[in-house]
């Protein structure tokens, strides 16, 4: 286990500004390149440094996601009509793009129905797998006449990728600054593409969204598995309560099923953008052992995308960075506790 050098992580982050800013972009291709990269680091990935090959197949399904909220027609607001699904390249839309505003129709938009399809599922993968390697994956290191091959070698060809040392590590230990730097370019250049249909219109909501919390059929499964219990301080929920992200979705945008409780409003307001204290944390570890298969079973009745492994592996990441920060942890109302080893003891299966 070697960490990068403090030195090589901030030349880590210059080249990532570097690609985003020289870089030429037809289609946006690269951008969900950088971050199914970023992705996989959180939720496949560790902290030791090690250099990792991958296949183009292992982030194709991430690669959909970005797009799949991408490809509906774009709204201005309430009143005006769509104006139809953004240009996302010169000329002739990007043929993933294309092929997953198919799969929305064919599936009424749930992402949970499309992957349930297997065998269409899976062709779309192998298409999106061979898209990457033939478009994105070897010209994102390229900056002008320069290649800047700090992330894999540059082969120039194949769908496999070495991934240095350290890379992993840099992209999770710097997952939000990335992820904010991606999706400002990103809107950036979708807006330049788009001039003409866009006008001062909110494209940051569109593309990458807030939080959805408005996942139907969620808070009946969860108001079940808490006996009607507000799952932070335990009252009684009187009204319907509030579907919360149990690791922020502002430092992950995880919308799986078993990283969902439901909690009182004024829970969830002061709970903000924090990560829980070892009580809760405990108390969920719990929750998605005891009652995780049932409640697998459960969202796929609803639709629901889950995946308990990815949840835990995403768990522990934010856990663990929180704790290189050394962060604080919401406790309830207004208290916060700073966050020490203790954690690991509930993840010590995992870790
Ligand atoms: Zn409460």
């Amino acid at each position: 286990m070697t960490i990068p050098a403090a030195e090589d992580q901030l030349k880590f982050i210059a080249n990532i500004q570097r690609i985003l800013d020289e870089g030429s972009f037809v289609a946006t291709y690269k951008f969900a390149l950088l971050m199914a990269l970023a992705d996989y680091a959180v939720e496949k990935g560790d902290d030791s440094g090690d250099p990792i090959k991958l296949t183009t197949h292992d982030i194709a399904e991430s690669f959909v996601d970005y797009y799949w909220r991408q490809a509906v027609p774009f709204a201005h607001g309430n009143e005006s009509a769509p104006v139809g699904v953004l240009r996302q390249g010169t000329g002739r839309q990007p043929v993933v793009l294309s092929r997953i505003i198919e799969f929305h129709d064919k599936f009424n938009g749930s992402l949970s129905a499309a992957r349930k399809d297997v065998g269409v599922w899976r062709i779309l993968l192998k298409k999106v797998a061979s898209t990457i390697e033939h478009m994105p994956l070897w010209k994102l290191q390229v900056v002008g006449r320069t290649i800047v091959p700090f992330l894999y070698e540059q082969h120039g060809m194949g769908n496999m990728i070495d991934l240095h040392h350290g890379v992993i590590f840099n992209f999770r230990r710097f997952y939000d600054l990335i992820r904010s730097l991606v999706e400002v370019a990103w809107i950036r250049h979708v807006r330049m593409l788009n001039l003409d249909l866009l006008g001062e219109a909110d494209l940051a909501e569109f593309l990458f969204g807030t939080e959805r919390t408005a996942l139907a059929g969620l808070r009946s499964i969860l108001k079940d598995v808490q006996s009607g219990e507000c799952f932070y301080c335990g009252g009684k929920l009187r009204e319907g309560g509030d579907i919360d992200h149990f690791i922020p979705w502002s430092r992950y945008p995880l919308d799986l099923g078993h990283n969902f409780v439901l909690a009182h409003s004024a829970c969830n307001r002061s709970k903000r953008d924090f990560l829980a204290a070892p009580n809760h944390l405990e108390k969920w570890q719990k929750r998605n052992h005891v009652h995780g298969t049932i409640l697998g079973d459960e969202f796929d009745t609803q639709g629901i995308l889950h995946n308990q492994g990815a949840t835990e592996k995403v768990a522990i990441w934010a856990y663990s960075h929180a704790e290189t920060a050394c962060a604080n942890l919401w406790l309830r109302k207004d208290e916060v506790l700073p966050i020490d080893r203790g954690w690991r003891d509930l993840f010590s299966a995992a870790l």
